[in-house]
């Protein structure tokens, strides 16, 4: 059911023209811009006009000839939603001829629909419904004894939504919106005439065809054909607040349509700058876990983690935490605690989280799950660029000629943005994709790749020099821009170094294993197609060269002019919701809020003053540095806020053994995830749509996360950590976080003009935002860089020390799917699991066929750090010698095979590259073994304690 065709929809998208025209509509005139339609020129002058079809999402289609209008010299009723506005028309909207033919088309729909409005879920939300009554429809006089569609069946394979072909009226707004808003045409009108119907795929059930379950079709669908399964359970909402999705780092503003403190649905926020009015299927559909039974609403503690859980007040929980730090500091240290922030949680939260370890621990230890994703990012943009984010808005996509995919997956890591770009390529832009493994971006419908260099796992800086090769060496540099906009010197040592002949295409195609003359022309294409943006993921991120893959963009950005205005940049596909926020808020343990660095006397001494305290001017430990530490005796305590460490860290049994050491783990979360079954204390946290805050997506984008439910467990996460912070003797007493994030504005130059009042004005706002930039800044370095001059780095290519050898010959490589999210913990608890139940290994079918696999059998996937078992998939997306898997389920332990190689600058882990072995198995591997035998004691130490996911 369509919520958007409300009192904002004039249906038919904006016409953007320059040149204005007057008409007049119903003895008005009116002044739009030349190409707007009449349907939508008559809505700015009052009236709207009836209609089905359309809707200012989509294309106009003219199909059910009710938006007729009349128009002086024109013969017949035209469209209005296709006919453009031209100077000196006089259009009638209303007359008895139109009011005559609209009811006379309305009984033909009513004529085939069944009669049970009263009934129906959309009583009250249906177009249909109103159209009747706009137009003065009260009889039919055809009856239901003809022809008709009533009998037909309901599709309910998909586990979201219904399909009801009896309530269809073919207007074509579903098909189109799978067409033209996500881009995954899975839906055709077959048969003709009276037998039209929509079909998804080749009339298969929606389950069975290529629907990615995005809601489109729902949301574009008038009457309740299309209809959201809990609008059916629940009946139609009653109230909604916009909040933003917590799933991924585009950041898509949602309404959360509620019943009472039921959600009954979420649907995209037509308003929202990041997706305007598109979601995918986590979004828009995966909310359940927010009430799953799993969740634990109690505090719990206990003295060994072999020992059963304690359901505790409050109070307890919290001395006993803080009672648990303060023993360890008196008896190991200052330095032997630390904290972890969370990318799920919002950035104020985030931020009194990395204040609490600063001021209340009293060191700097402390660091976010940034560190095993996009801390590359933050560093290689820095040093070139200054400032340690993307450059652009997604919108900007609709400006770039030439788009190059690096690494990155946005059809399933970032969907509602893979659309935007897909509806570009549509259009006309040109497409390279650099990646190991044939993304769907590479041929999908109506899109191709123009190029795709399928380079080996590891190869990144040999390709992005190689590229560089031919764009110095063939003489296509942005000479001017560079001579304006970049350092000199460090240009010549950068050209110097590139056009080296060990850097040509040529002499790097054994390295990279793409053909030289594929190098050659995705080079000319970007460095000489118009405007030309690079997006990138972890991919790019997750090496031991990431962060130097991440300078290499910036240089071939730089090089080409590519950055500085809309359709160009870089811009880093940021992986979790609030990733960036993150970053931002000074969870990296050098840095203060706003990428200030600790050792800095004169930021510092700005938030000793703030705070009250005095900070310890040396960076403290990284995450892999405390796992060490840990393991060396000198680090025993740790909070750990929203991030799931044992699953989604490389090498688990380093993990867990680095816990295991420890005396005091608290693990604040909504779940007992993998983490909490080594915690000594469970602090309950809350979903994001228990709290107010905010998030900031892969734009810079700062968007409200608004509360629509109190707290399952009485308190948000911020309102935890002050607990906690208070009782070590930390003194905080905010009562929302509005006062956080003023806080925050005082503190932080890049947010001093952020504030909820502006958020709420705006919709949104992209930082930095402050005198000099009052609104946001959509588009970065547009007059120079931040840091001044643009810095060119020579980019020396270093294999990684992850080689594949007789014992281990392919390469693992690991990703993410559409329907899954990270550690899975919020997704696995959906329905979700419909679409990817567990995580599987792709394997090509020349290497399959050598080890004797075949499609769906058991495969023990064996490296140097440790052995699982999954299933098999043989599949022409991989390339021989590559292999690939997910990482959602913990009981796969993907991460039991990844190894402690890391990026040289951010210790980012090599989750990309791992050598292992593939070879036919029949039984679980030995830590597969172990885990479901930990899993079983951990969840009967839960059961103890009453928690209903221990008795599941
Ligand atoms: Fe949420 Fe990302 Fe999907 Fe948007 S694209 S609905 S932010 S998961």
């Amino acid at each position: 059911m369509n919520t958007q065709i409300h009192d904002t929809d004039f249906g038919t998208p904006a016409r953007v023209s320059e040149r204005m025209v007057t008409l007049e509509i119903d003895g008005q005139q009116v002044t739009v811009p030349e190409g707007t339609s009449l349907m939508r020129a008559a809505a700015e002058a009052g009236t709207m006009v009836p209609k089905l079809c359309a809707t200012d999402s989509l294309e106009p289609f003219g199909s059910c000839r009710l938006c007729l209008v009349e128009i002086d010299g024109r013969r017949g009723f035209p469209a209005s939603c296709t006919t453009p506005a031209e100077a000196g028309m006089v259009v009638r909207t209303q007359s008895d001829k139109l009011q005559s033919l609209r009811k006379g088309v309305m009984e033909l729909y009513i004529s085939d629909h069944p009669l049970d409005c009263l009934t129906c879920a959309a009583n009250g939300d249906c177009e249909l419904q109103d159209m009747a009554g706009v137009t003065g429809l009260r009889e039919v006089r055809y009856g239901l004894a003809g022809a008709n569609h009533l009998d037909s069946k309901k599709d309910e394979s998909n586990p979201y939504f219904s399909y009801d072909p009896a309530k269809c009226i073919v207007c074509n707004r579903c098909v189109r919106a799978c067409e033209e808003t996500q881009g995954t045409f899975a839906l055709t009108i077959s048969g003709r005439g009276f037998e039209s119907r929509v079909s998804p795929g080749q009339d298969q059930p929606f389950m069975e065809s290529e629907c990615v379950s995005c809601g489109a079709c729902v949301d574009a669908c008038p009457t309740a054909t299309l209809q959201e399964k809990s609008v059916i359970q629940f009946g139609q909402p009653e109230h909604s607040k916009i909040t933003t999705c917590a799933y991924c780092g585009v950041g898509c503003g949602f309404k959360a349509e509620m019943k009472g403190n039921q959600v009954v649905r979420m649907t995209p926020w037509k308003d929202g700058k990041a997706n305007e009015g598109h979601a995918c299927v986590k979004g828009r559909f995966a909310w359940g876990y927010a009430t799953h039974p799993d969740r634990i609403t109690k505090p719990m503690i206990r003295s060994k983690i072999t020992d059963p859980w304690r359901e505790v007040s409050w109070d307890e929980a919290i001395g006993y935490a803080a009672s648990e730090f303060k023993r360890l500091q008196a008896k190991y240290g200052k330095d032997s605690v630390g904290g972890i922030t969370s990318s799920r949680c919002t950035n104020e939260e985030t931020y009194l989280v990395q204040k609490l370890i600063r001021a209340g621990f009293g060191n700097n230890n402390v660091d976010t799950c940034a560190r095993v994703c996009h801390s590359p990012t933050g560093y290689g943009l820095g040093q070139t660029l200054g400032t340690s984010a993307g450059t652009q808005t997604f919108k900007s996509v609709e400006q770039s000629d030439v788009i190059m995919v690096i690494g990155a997956n946005p059809t399933d890591g970032h969907p509602v943005f893979g659309s935007r770009m897909k509806k570009r390529l549509r259009e006309g832009a040109k497409l390279i994709v650099i990646d190991p493994r044939k993304i769907d971006l590479v041929d999908s419908p109506h899109v191709q790749a123009d190029y795709h260099l399928p380079l080996k796992p590891g190869t990144n800086v040999a390709m992005v020099t190689a590229l560089a090769h031919v764009i110095v060496t063939e003489g296509l540099l942005a000479a001017d821009f560079i001579a304006e906009r970049c350092e000199e010197k460090s240009f010549h040592d950068w050209k110097d170094f590139v056009s080296k002949p060990e850097n040509s295409p040529e002499a790097t195609a054994d390295i990279t294993g793409v053909p030289a003359e594929l190098v050659r022309g995705a080079a000319r294409l970007y460095a000489t197609g118009g405007n030309a943006a690079i997006y990138y993921g972890l991919g790019v991120t997750e090496h031991s060269q990431g962060s130097t893959m991440v300078i290499g963009i910036a240089n071939l950005a730089m090089a080409t002019g590519n950055v500085g205005r809309e359709g160009v940049g870089v811009n880093p596909l940021r992986g979790q919701n609030n990733v960036q926020g993150s970053c931002d808020m000074g969870s990296f343990p050098h840095e203060l809020p706003g990428y200030r660095h600790i050792s800095d006397t004169t930021t510092r001494q700005l938030f000793e003053q703030a705070w009250g305290v005095t900070l310890d001017p040396e960076p403290g430990l990284r995450i892999p540095n405390m796992f060490d530490a840990a393991l060396s005796g000198s680090f025993m305590g740790l909070y750990c806020e929203g991030e799931d460490i044992v699953q989604s860290d490389p090498n688990t049994q380093h993990v867990t053994a680095a816990l295991s050491a420890m005396e005091c783990i608290v693990v604040q979360d909504i779940f007992l995830n993998e983490t909490a079954k080594y915690a000594h204390v469970f602090l309950p946290g809350s979903s994001f749509l228990e709290k107010d805050g905010t998030f900031t997506n892969a734009e810079r984008r700062i968007s409200r996360v608004r509360q629509v439910m109190k707290p399952l467990a009485k308190y948000a996460d911020w309102e935890v950590t002050q607990l906690l912070a208070n009782a070590l003797g930390l003194k905080m007493d905010y009562s929302h976080p509005s006062q956080i994030m003023a806080e925050i504005a005082s503190l932080t130059p890049s947010f001093a003009g952020v504030s909820y009042e502006k958020i709420d004005k705006l919709g949104s706002v992209q930082w930095p935002c402050n005198d000099d930039a009052p609104d946001g800044t959509p588009t970065m370095h547009i007059d120079g860089f931040v840091r001044g001059k643009g810095k060119f780095f020579v980019t020396q290519y270093v294999a990684t020390d992850e080689k594949v050898n007789r014992r281990f010959p392919l390469i693992l490589t690991t990703g993410r799917i559409l329907s899954q999210y990270n550690v899975g913990a919020q997704t696995r608890r959906t329905d979700n699991v419909a679409w990817h139940a567990e995580d599987i290994l792709e394997i090509h079918p020349h290497d399959a066929e050598e080890r004797g696999i075949k499609d769906g059998d058991w495969v023990g996937v064996s490296s140097r750090a440790g052995e699982t078992v999954l299933h098999a998939k043989v599949s022409e997306r991989m390339q021989p010698g590559v292999v690939y898997t997910t990482f959602h389920f913990p009981e796969s332990g993907a991460n039991v095979i990844t190894t402690d190689n890391s990026d040289w600058a951010t210790n980012c882990p090599e989750y990309k590259v791992t050598a292992v072995q593939v070879l036919p198995v029949t039984q679980p591997s030995e830590w597969q073994q172990g885990y479901q035998r930990f899993n079983r004691t951990q969840l009967e130490l839960l059961e103890q304690a009453g928690s209903p996911e221990g008795k599941a």
